[in-house]
Formats: structure tokens, C-alpha cells, sequence
């Protein structure tokens, strides 16, 4: 295979150098953060006509912030210090704190928030758990910023659905609800495998211990995106949490799947998974809260 010819490695320092730079280079511009998954893209095909690499780790945007109604978490902070988020071993943070045990430590170092998200890759493991929290994504373009729901920035297999001339500037976390727990799981081949299936679940307990609001997050060739199972958290809220429940919810997730099959398992296998993992991650989340 033969290799993009880059041409140019840029380090702009601020959001108005990198919209210049989107501007000159066009489409054969790739932004870069962390780098691990540039060889992803690479293997894939999709850096053909890639001249210039857009680094963004000098924009400053490493900062993890309290806000009053959340957790800022900037788009080039990495793995490593989201283990250090205000409450990530509070049960409503649950998922994320599964998710960050998957990645080498290697990789935690470098892997980025931004780019974790950007990658719009369904067989990652953290960004399932962002969109379990309902976490919300700054974006930064030529028109000024905006902020938009995690579930809308995927439009497919590895492609997100920012505009040409934009880039994730941060995370927003909402601060979660006292009576909270998530989960994540996934299954692997071997301890340095992308998800074949991965499920992140979030319920929140209300009156009477009914769950007052649920999540559930597929990912792993559930489908090309990751993507909410509406029909299993339909079945789970305004219910009482256990085992029946969750198997129903589990079954439910049939009508928003549509797994892939590939060199690593077939769509049936995953589909049989998707249901299993999603009882069991709605029953871990459980347990975080008894
Ligand atoms: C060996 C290995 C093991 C791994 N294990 C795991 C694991 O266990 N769990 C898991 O969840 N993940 C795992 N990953 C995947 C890893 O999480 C991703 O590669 C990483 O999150 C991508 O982030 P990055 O900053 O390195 O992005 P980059 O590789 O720099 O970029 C990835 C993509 O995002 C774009 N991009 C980057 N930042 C931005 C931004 N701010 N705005 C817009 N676009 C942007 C780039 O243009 C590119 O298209 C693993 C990767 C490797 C190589």
C-alpha cells in the first residue's frame, strides 16, 4: 500500500491559526491529537490525498474543569487523566471508570478525549461510556462554537458529522443524578482487542425505586455507529430494577441493532452477545447502587 505523501506538520497554537490552516489545505488536511489511530485510518485507506497533519495538542485544550453543572473535559485531554475526574469512582460514573480499564496504559497516555470521540470508531470502549453519561461535545468552526448531544456526531462506520472546517474543542460531562449507577462490558478476543460487542447502560433511581431514566449505549458492531437502544431504555423506565426486567430490555435491543459480520465473529454471534452483555451491565450498574 502506498503511503500518503505529507508534505507539511503544523502546530498551530490557536483555534484561528487552525481554521487557516483547514482553509489552505482543504480536504487533503487531517487533524491530528494523540496519533494512535492514525495507523487505523491508514490501514483502512482513508489517508489517500492526506498532504498536511493538523496537530492540536498546542491549543491548550488539555484542561479538565469543575462547571456548575458539570465536568468540562477539553478535547486533547487524554485517558490517563479522565482516572482522575471529580467522582469517577462514584457509581454513576461507573462506565467510564469499566471503559478506561480496557486501554494500555501505553495508549491511555496518548489517546484523546477529542479524538477518541471523532474517530467515530463503534469497536472503541470510551466513548460508549460518554454517551451513557450524556455527555455533550463543544465544537469549534469558522461560525464560532456550538454544542451539540454526543448521539448526533456519528454519521457512520469511522465518519463523524462535523462540518468541514470544524474540530471537537471539549467534553461536557452533566453532573449525574445522586441516585445514578452505569456500566460498561465488552467482549474481546484477547486483553488488546477492539469491542466485538460493548454495552454501556446508566439508570437512575426514582420514587419508589423506579427507574426514573435509563441509557443504553451499543456498541461493537451492534451496528455501524454506536447507538441508543430507545426500545430497551422504553422497557426500563418507570419500572422496577430486576432480573425480569433487564432480560426484557435485553431482548428489546433486537430492534435497534443491525450487527456487522467480519473476520472476528458473525452478526448472529454478536447479536446473542449484545443481549447477554446488555443484562449483564444493567445488573453491574444495579449492583452499584444497592
Ligand atoms: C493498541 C491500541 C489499543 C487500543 N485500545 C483501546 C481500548 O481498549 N479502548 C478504547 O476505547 N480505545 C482503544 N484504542 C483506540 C483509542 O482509544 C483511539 O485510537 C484514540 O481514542 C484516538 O484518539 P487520538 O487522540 O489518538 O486520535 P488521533 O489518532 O489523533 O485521531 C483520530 C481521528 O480523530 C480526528 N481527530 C482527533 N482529534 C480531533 C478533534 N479534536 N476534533 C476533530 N477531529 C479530531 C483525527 O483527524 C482522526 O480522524 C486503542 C488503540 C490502539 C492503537
Amino acid at each position: 500500500m502506498a503511503l500518503p505523501e505529507l508534505k507539511e506538520f503544523c502546530l498551530p497554537e490557536s483555534g484561528g491559526d487552525v481554521q487557516n490552516l483547514l482553509d489552505k489545505y482543504g480536504d487533503s488536511a487531517l487533524l491530528v491529537a494523540g496519533g494512535t489511530f492514525i495507523h487505523g485510518l491508514e490501514a483502512r485507506g482513508f489517508l489517500s490525498g492526506t498532504e498536511a497533519l493538523i496537530d492540536l495538542r498546542s491549543l491548550g485544550l488539555n484542561t479538565i474543569q469543575s462547571e456548575k453543572k458539570g465536568i468540562r473535559v477539553g478535547a486533547t485531554s487524554n485517558f490517563a487523566s479522565l482516572e482522575h475526574l471529580p467522582g469517577i469512582d462514584t457509581p454513576a460514573f461507573g462506565a467510564l471508570y469499566d471503559a478506561l480499564a480496557y486501554p494500555p496504559a501505553q495508549i491511555k497516555n496518548l489517546a484523546t478525549v477529542g479524538g477518541s470521540i471523532a474517530a467515530a470508531c463503534p469497536f472503541f470502549d470510551v466513548p460508549a461510556a460518554f454517551q451513557a453519561l450524556d455527555s455533550t461535545v463543544a465544537v469549534a468552526g469558522p461560525g464560532g462554537n456550538r454544542e451539540i448531544p454526543i448521539d448526533d456526531i456519528y454519521a457512520g462506520m469511522f465518519e463523524n458529522s462535523l462540518e468541514q472546517n470544524e474540530y471537537i474543542s471539549s467534553l461536557f460531562i452533566p453532573q449525574q443524578d445522586d441516585r445514578s449507577a452505569s456500566a460498561y462490558l465488552k467482549l474481546e478476543t484477547n486483553a488488546n482487542d477492539l469491542a466485538l460487542v460493548g454495552v454501556a447502560v446508566r439508570i437512575t433511581l426514582g420514587r419508589k425505586n423506579k427507574i426514573s431514566d435509563a441509557r443504553v449505549v451499543l456498541g461493537g458492531g451492534l451496528n455501524d455507529t454506536f447507538k441508543r437502544s430507545s426500545a430497551a431504555e422504553f422497557v426500563l423506565n418507570g419500572e422496577l430494577a430486576n432480573d425480569d426486567l433487564f432480560q426484557r430490555a435485553a431482548d428489546a435491543i433486537a430492534s435497534d441493532i443491525s450487527p456487522i459480520s467480519d473476520h472476528r465473529c458473525s452478526a448472529e454471534y454478536r447479536a446473542t452477545i449484545g443481549r447477554v452483555y446488555t443484562k449483564r451491565a444493567l445488573q453491574r450498574a444495579l449492583e452499584r447502587l444497592a
